[in-house]
């Protein structure tokens, strides 16, 4: 098939890989690969340290994507020449002082219900586990929340499909997708993966701030740390030569993002406080995105099944998770494209389930532009 893919961020890169490795005739339209929300994420495959109540269908989706992890990693660099830096190292859930623990109690209790494996640790436990903290009032540690390098895996899937990558912005058209400079491309299936962007067709989908902060220290620490300190939510992700990556804000926002000083002074602030040692670290960068958000924090993965001349399918509104549930985004998006059966664990989040006439483009709706 014909397939156009609109958005090379992470989750459209994983789409068009998927596709391409399944035979289809796919181009990836994107003026800046790799360049949005997926620039900014710390890389962290955490349905554990984001199990929250209510939320239990994107928990368990979050742990199907989490188990293809270490395949996909493998073969990414095994295809690509790429390592990603899947790191297996597990999280530690921190509470800084008492409030802060039971805030991660909270999370704990959702994992219990659910079956997930965690161990609960008392504060000198937890200065055992990773004695780069400071004096905690306890953590939970995650053996199955993992972390990798978002900017390493863009690169890597970049690289399986640069022949068929478009540098330019691309719009829907009746028959297809055209490019700001006129060139049009009639397509089979089209899917829009535009992350923030596609709120311009999908109204479900709003742009929410988030900052992180590339720090490069002497003495990380060995694994991520999920932590509330004093109130603050921080996390501090350990990557290979020493960098740290400091993170993330959320901000309702409605422009181009920019890192505010006081979101980076409040998360530095918390941060060091979870982990003295970084006093000394240096700050290489900052870097604001908006992510895709949604009502319930769900992607959108459905297609549209009114009849026009190409069926278009929906993978966006990844929102904090989008590093975390590409390999099984590409595999739904790949079911989707083909009219195969989407996998059950994926179903509850078909774009119907917001208002069906907003969520999803309509056909009269394909005239406008995505930009
Ligand atoms: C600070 C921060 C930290 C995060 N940390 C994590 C984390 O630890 N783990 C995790 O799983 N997730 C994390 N996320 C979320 C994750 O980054 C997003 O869910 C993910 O990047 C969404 O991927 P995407 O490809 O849909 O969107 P994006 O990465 O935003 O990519 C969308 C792409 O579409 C392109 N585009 C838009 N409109 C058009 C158009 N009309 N034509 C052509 N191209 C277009 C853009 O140029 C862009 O490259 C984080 C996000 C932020 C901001």
């Amino acid at each position: 098939m014909r397939v156009a893919v609109i958005g090379a961020g992470i989750v459209g890169l994983a789409c068009a890989e998927e596709l391409v490795c399944a035979g289809h005739d796919v181009r990836v339209f994107d003026p800046d690969p790799g360049g949005g929300a997926t620039r900014a994420a710390a890389g962290m495959l955490a349905p554990a340290g984001e199990a929250w109540h209510g939320e239990t269908d994107l928990l368990r989706l979050g742990v199907a994507s989490a188990r293809l992890w270490p395949g996909y990693a493998a073969r990414l660099h095994a295809d690509s020449g790429l390592d990603v830096d899947l790191r297996t190292t597990g999280t530690l859930l921190v509470g800084q002082d008492h409030d802060d623990l039971l805030h991660v109690r909270r999370t704990l209790d959702v994992l219990e219900t659910e079956g997930i494996a965690f161990r609960e640790l008392d504060r000198r436990e937890a200065r055992a586990e990773e004695p780069t903290i400071s004096r905690v009032a306890g953590a939970a540690l995650l053996p199955e929340d993992h972390h990798v390098n978002p900017r390493l895996v863009a690169a890597a899937l970049l690289r399986l499909v640069a022949a068929r990558l478009v540098r330019a912005r691309a719009v829907v058209t009746p028959t297809g997708v055209a490019t700001a400079d006129g060139r049009s491309f009639a397509c089979d299936a089209v899917v829009l993966a535009t992350g923030a962007e596609a709120r311009g067709l999908v109204p479900a989908v709003r742009p929410v701030k988030g900052e992180t902060i590339r720090l490069r220290a002497a003495d990380p620490p060995t694994r991520v740390l999920r932590a509330r300190v004093h109130g603050e939510p921080v996390y501090v992700v350990p990557r290979a030569g020493g960098e740290v990556v400091v993170g993330a804000s959320e901000e309702e926002h409605d422009t181009a993002p920019v890192a505010s000083l006081g979101t980076v002074v409040r998360l530095l602030h918390a941060a060091r406080t979870l982990v003295p040692g970084l006093e000394t670290a240096d700050v290489v960068e900052v870097t604001a995105r908006n992510r895709p958000g949604t009502p319930d924090n769900g992607p959108l993965l459905g297609s549209d099944d009114s009849p026009g001349a190409f069926r278009l399918v929906l993978a966006v509104g990844h929102y904090r998770g989008g590093v975390l549930l590409a390999p099984l985004t590409a595999q739904v998006v790949r079911s989707l494209v083909e009219d195969g059966d989407v996998m059950a664990v994926a179903r509850p989040f078909a774009p119907s389930r917001f208002d069906p006439r907003q969520s999803i483009v309509g056909p009269e709706h394909r005239k406008a532009s995505c930009a």
